[in-house]
């Protein structure tokens, strides 16, 4: 039988790009506090693309190659009707031209979501959670509610969902209480990712105060459980651990200890169609325009494959300095985490 399958684009440094991170919006109802600052402006509605013109975006990148498409935001799930979206772009599932559609959220929207999710055929989520602490998460999200969020993680898993909790490591904040979340997570088969503070965006404190690498959290775990690297992949720029005490796995992002650019397969859109090279980089191209000029889709293929061919080698993050400005004014939300 001959493959079929597209060959996917390649950069300038023979990385192939196979991974899209779409944003469907920058808004979202939580204001986690190393992510946002408290009163953040968000873009005009009138701004955003429309959920159709995503859905042509999205299906231009798979048409070029890419076999992972991450939804994300803002929130995702607070995009007003992005069930249709979904619901649309899992044709591509069905064709066998995508491998896999996911998403990122906070889970606030799951338990409304989860079942027309999975029926969509979204089999894999990320759910952001920083603590299992109640008056610790209001605090980190400032308008978050943690019972919420429990309900859409046990939605997800009865709908069959397969999650896996990503965990920005915050000194001073969780640290302390990363074996505990690492078992309540593997007691509930669910991997657990931490991530270090990168620096995106004004916030209202200084990211230095909070930073820590997570080698040192790696080190500080390994006193107390075994871990051994495991093979195991995701296509994204996780890499993990199986924990023996727990049965678990244990992945770590760690894009300003260990820059991990050489691997990189990805690229992210916005939701008013910018396409972001490097989420440290302020290189942008713009979509939009192309998008709407051609009902055919030849100007937006022509300005993809112009944009993959200047994809930077990678990025350049440093967190060392305190009252540092960050390294890319944008926010994790307006480039789709
Ligand atoms: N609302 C969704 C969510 O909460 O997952 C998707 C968007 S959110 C921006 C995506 C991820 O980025 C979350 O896991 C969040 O914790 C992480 N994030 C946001 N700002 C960050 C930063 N400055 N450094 C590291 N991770 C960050």
């Amino acid at each position: 039988m001959t493959d079929s399958r597209i060959t996917p684009m390649v950069d300038p440094f023979m990385r192939p790009i196979s991974y899209l991170r779409l944003s469907v919006t920058d808004r979202c109802d939580f204001r986690c506090t190393y992510c946002m600052s408290e009163n953040m402006t968000f873009l005009p509605k009138k701004d955003l693309l429309t959920l159709e013109e995503l859905d042509r975006l999205g299906s231009a990148f798979i048409a070029k190659g890419v076999r992972q498409l991450r939804i994300s935001g803002g929130e995702p799930l607070v995009r007003r009707d992005v069930m249709t979206l979904f619901r649309s772009l899992s044709r591509h599932l069905e064709s066998g031209a995508l491998d896999e559609l996911t998403l990122t959220t906070n889970g606030s929207q799951l338990g409304r979501f989860a079942q027309e999710l999975a029926d969509c055929g979204v089999r894999r989520i990320n759910i952001s959670i920083d603590t299992l602490d109640p008056d610790k998460f209001r605090t980190i999200t400032r308008w978050g509610r943690f019972e919420q969020v429990m309900d859409g993680i046990e939605a997800a898993q009865k709908a069959g969902m397969k999650i896996k909790l990503n965990c920005v490591a915050l000194k001073g904040f969780n640290i302390d209480e990363i074996p505990s979340m690492m078992r309540w997570a593997h007691g509930r088969s669910i991997d657990l990712t931490l991530i270090e503070t990168m620096p995106l965006g004004e916030i209202d404190g200084d990211r230095t105060d909070h930073y820590v690498p997570l080698t040192r959290v790696r080190a500080e775990l390994e006193q107390r459980f075994n871990l051994r690297d495991s093979p195991h992949k995701t296509g994204g720029p996780a890499r993990y651990v199986d924990v023996a005490e727990t049965g678990g796995r244990l992945g770590f992002i760690t894009p300003l200890s260990h820059n991990f650019c050489e691997s990189c397969n990805r690229v992210r859109v916005s939701c008013t169609g910018e396409l972001y090279l490097c989420l440290g980089q302020d290189d942008k191209a713009d979509l939009r325009a192309p998008l709407r000029a051609s009902p055919d889709g030849a100007a937006l293929a022509r300005a993809i494959d112009a944009a993959i061919a200047r994809k930077p080698k990678g990025h350049d993050f440093v967190i060392d300095r305190p009252g540092a400005a960050p390294a890319v004014r944008r926010h994790m939300s307006a480039t789709g985490g």
